[in-house]
């Protein structure tokens, strides 16, 4: 079976998707899936989160033609391996877009390589430049975490336009593979709401399960584990692993 490719993708910051990428990956790895994490936004948060840091082979080398196997590294999470990203992300993501089919070129980097993994996930960056758009070209399917806020549908609407676009222009094989409530405060109406509308709008789209606002998952990455190392009975921890199987299920 050929790996699964997830890339994480909102244009907005702070929805949730380094989380969703880090503990969506390790909760696939601890159920003994063999899982690569590629860090491609240049704030590197997936990377610290899962305390690492690049200071040799990066994201950056494998746009610039070095092969995967020679920048895969094993995380302290078994059979979870990462492509740490660090800062130096940012220019190549400028000179991507200057590259003829530069749109199609972590696609092609990935391609042939990735079999020793069963998923792969792609953190993006909070935008819908270069480096998203690569991520897109080259996944099978996006996982979109949207926060559980008032503006939340309408910038879902702009990602999911954008994915019917690189779905039609250049990757015919993309779909989307659920849409993430993340940071959902039970208590509030505006949750509440933001989840109805959600469910009414895009139906069996919306992952069963939500991602309930939780200040575990907020702290694990400071220790520099995903929450199912860090308090694997949090509701946060919980949540991330019912998702994972989700998206077993799903793929
Ligand atoms: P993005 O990658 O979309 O920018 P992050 O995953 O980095 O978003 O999350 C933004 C901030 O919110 C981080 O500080 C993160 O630790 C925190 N966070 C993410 N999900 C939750 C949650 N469910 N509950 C509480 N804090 C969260
Ligand atoms: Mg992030």
């Amino acid at each position: 079976m050929p790996a699964r490719v997830y890339a994480v993708a909102n244009q907005k910051g702070g929805v949730g998707k380094t989380t969703t990428a880090v503990n969506v990956s390790a909760c696939l790895a601890e159920a003994g899936e063999r899982v690569l994490l590629i860090d491609l936004d240049p704030q590197a948060n997936a990377t610290s989160g899962l305390g690492m840091r690049a200071n040799g082979a990066s994201t950056h080398d494998l746009l610039d033609g070095v092969p995967l196997p020679a920048l895969a590294r094993p995380s302290g999470v078994p059979n979870l391996d990462v492509v740490m990203a660090k800062n130096d992300l940012a220019a190549a993501a400028v000179e991507l877009s200057t590259r003829p089919g530069g749109e199609r070129y972590l696609a092609d980097a990935l391609a042939g390589t990735l079999e020793p993994y069963s998923y792969v996930l792609l953190d993006c960056p909070p935008s819908f430049g270069p480096l998203t758009v690569n991520a897109l070209a080259a996944a099978s399917r996006a996982l979109v975490p949207v926060q559980a806020e008032y503006y939340a549908l309408e910038g879902l609407s702009q990602l999911l336009g954008t994915i019917n676009l690189v779905q039609a222009r250049l990757n015919p094989d993309l779909a989307v593979a659920g849409i993430l409530l993340t940071m959902a405060d039970g208590r509030t109406r505006l949750a509440a709401e933001v989840e109805s509308e959600l469910r009414s709008h895009f139906g069996s789209l919306v992952f069963t399960t939500t991602i309930p606002r939780s200040i575990r998952l907020a702290e694990a990455p400071s220790h520099g584990v995903p929450a199912i190392a860090y308090d694997r009975r949090s509701a946060g921890a919980e949540a991330y692993w019912k998702v994972a199987m989700e998206l077993v299920e799903r793929s």
